[in-house]
């Protein structure tokens, strides 16, 4: 993979995610006072995520649809040239539909969303993407109703909430960009297969960069991003800001291929 100037893949990115935080920021406010469930720590197994262990979710069929067509219009004050492949997506949004995405937005099918696009001739990347953004606040009001127990989890390489795999740390926590959940780093080793000797995991320093760097691990043959001295708190922006990092590490071999 080639490395892409950072600042013209950020720039673009950089402003929609910060449209699409707000309006999950609002979304999610909204479903705080619809969801009055808490998630209970002793009904959790401490080794598996925790979204696929509750037995209830604010995740309905009414609500995910909303949320669907909040990010749609967001997206379409974002790029006109969108408009058509919105509506037309808008439009096939039925209940039937919208469960099915919800569905596969949860596993992360990105092959379901890519024969969709094909289907209905529209942009490849534009259901997944569409599906994945409207079920982040369903993701962070779980992960902020699960944040006291956090740390009691173990779920290896992955975020305790939501199973994403771990990307970004800052200080002694991680942070999750799906859910924004938030864990503590327990132990000095790899955060994918839990390598401790420092000869197989290491810190790699990007030229003219103090306020990120890549922790790899040679053992796995995976990376976490790492974040020094930024204020910036939401890990979806942080993930998107540090875009740049993905590219280095998969250009020297690191991470998924
Ligand atoms: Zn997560
Ligand atoms: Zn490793």
């Amino acid at each position: 993979m080639k490395i892409v100037d950072p600042s013209v893949v950020s720039k673009e990115y950089t402003e929609l995610q910060q449209l699409l935080t707000d309006v999950q920021k609002r979304q999610k406010a909204i479903l705080t006072k619809e969801w009055r469930s808490e998630v209970k720590a002793e009904s959790i197994d401490k080794e598996f995520p925790i979204i696929p262990q509750l037995e209830e979710t604010p995740m309905t069929i009414p609500a995910y649809a909303f949320s669907l067509e909040s990010t749609i219009e967001a997206v379409k004050t974002y790029s006109a040239e969108l408009a058509d492949d919105l509506d037309r997506c808008k439009k096939l949004l039925g209940d039937e539909t919208v469960l099915r995405w919800l569905k596969e937005a949860l596993r992360y099918n990105t092959n379901y969303f890519q024969t969709f696009a094909e289907e209905h001739r529209i942009s490849a990347w534009f259901p997944h993407y569409i599906a994945e953004q409207a079920l982040r606040p369903f993701l962070q009001l779980i992960a902020e109703r699960s944040q006291s127990f956090t740390d009691e989890m173990n779920v290896g390489g992955a975020c305790p909430c939501c199973a994403e795999p771990v990307r970004l740390k800052k200080g002694d926590m991680f942070l999750c960009p799906r859910c924004e959940a938030l864990w503590k780093v327990k132990r000095k080793a790899c955060a994918h297969c839990g390598e401790v000797e420092s000869s197989a995991v290491y810190r790699v320093t990007v030229q003219e960069e103090k306020h990120s760097e890549l922790e790899v691990c040679d053992s796995c043959k995976n990376y976490v991003k790492v974040v020094i001295d930024v204020t910036e708190n939401n890990a979806a922006m942080l993930d998107l800001l540090t875009l740049h990092l993905d590219y280095i590490a998969q250009e020297e071999g690191y991470g998924e291929v």
